[in-house]
């Protein structure tokens, strides 16, 4: 029997989360969080192999984006060991108006987190991982060496699992990005979140440019990188300005695109605009096809890490599919 929660429309847990998370936040007026349509609902978390996961991350001291976020998917993706670890601590220096991790002073680097992800990624036997971070805009290389260092600890001890990161935008961090990418993770993702309109309310400390830049410049660095970026829809912006998004995607020759409902974790956060239907989100997806784009996910409970086990599969295969035969 499928069991189905609501979980951020818990007026509880969002008050709970308010002021303590987000004091930068306290001081905004409430915006009421907006009752989720029928086609968001999702299974309660809870199986014996959802719990052998939340053992595992928390044996190995980890913080994971599944539970920082809120994320509605979790019940599903932990069910099947995919956790997405979140490197670098649980507080952001940044304060984006629609993200629920906890904005403040962040404590110093774990040096034994590279040991520790690596470890919980053979435990759980991930054949595909994605590992991103809070911002650590305190740090001189906004924490791309920390980046190495996990990338190069899962290495070491699982060989054969594929490597996904989503990093911050490394803002003013010179050569941060270039020491990732001699890294090589196998994809490369950065979120662009929003439309450019909008960066100044839902992305304040972000610059749109830089962050189309920054996986522009993976590419040009090394070619067989994927490069992945997503949005999220519902916060205001229009379809138009959607479609302008993908082409400048994909003039920064950008592989894979995520589009998902933004949804609101708390009353201090920006206020949902509207839940985009699934037929429209079919539409983007249809659209973004059309513009070149070797893989699109778009539907409302679309995530950056959702399915990425499956989704890298099907991207090797895309690709493969696209090259010239000799
Ligand atoms: S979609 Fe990503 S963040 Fe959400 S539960 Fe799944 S792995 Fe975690």
């Amino acid at each position: 029997m499928a069991t189905l929660i609501d979980t951020l429309n818990n007026d509880t847990r969002a008050k709970a989360n308010d002021g303590a998370r987000h004091p930068e936040k306290a001081h905004r007026p409430d915006k009421p969080i907006a009752r989720k349509p029928a086609w968001i609902r999702v299974k309660a978390p809870g199986s014996p192999v959802y719990t052998e996961t939340r053992r595992i991350v928390r044996e190995n001291n980890l913080v994971t984006v599944c539970e920082e976020a809120g994320c509605p998917n979790i019940g599903e993706c932990w069910t099947k060991k995919h956790a997405t670890m979140m490197i670098m601590g649980d507080t952001c220096t940044r304060a984006c108006a629609f993200c629920n991790v906890k904005t403040g002073l962040p404590a110093p680097l774990d040096a034994d987190e590279p040991e520790n992800v690596a470890n919980a990624v053979a435990k759980l036997g991930l054949r595909h991982v994605v590992i991103t971070s809070v911002d650590r805009d305190d740090l001189a290389d906004g924490g791309a060496r920390h980046f190495v260092e996990v990338i190069e600890a899962i290495r070491r001890r699982s060989p054969g699992t594929t490597i996904e990161i989503l990093t911050p935008d490394f803002l003013r961090k010179d050569g941060a990005l270039e020491m990732v990418v001699a890294a090589r993770p196998d994809v490369f993702n950065h979120n662009l979140e929003t439309v450019p309109r909008l960066y100044l309310n839902i992305r304040p400390g972000a610059r749109y440019f830089h962050s189309l830049r920054l996986l522009q410049r993976v590419k040009e660095i090394d070619p067989t990188i994927f490069t992945k970026s997503g949005i999220m829809a519902g916060l205001g912006e229009t379809r138009e300005e959607v479609l302008q998004v993908m082409d400048d995607m994909r003039s920064a020759n950008i592989d894979f695109l995520t589009v998902g409902q933004y949804l609101q974790p708390t009353r201090k956060h920006a206020a949902v605009d509207r839940f985009v239907t699934p037929d429209e989100f079919k539409s983007y997806e249809t659209i973004a096809r059309t513009k070149g784009f070797l893989l699109v996910s778009s539907s409302p409970l679309t995530r950056s890490s959702y399915h990425a086990d499956e989704d890298f599969a099907r991207l090797s295969a895309a690709r493969n599919a696209a090259q010239p035969r000799t």
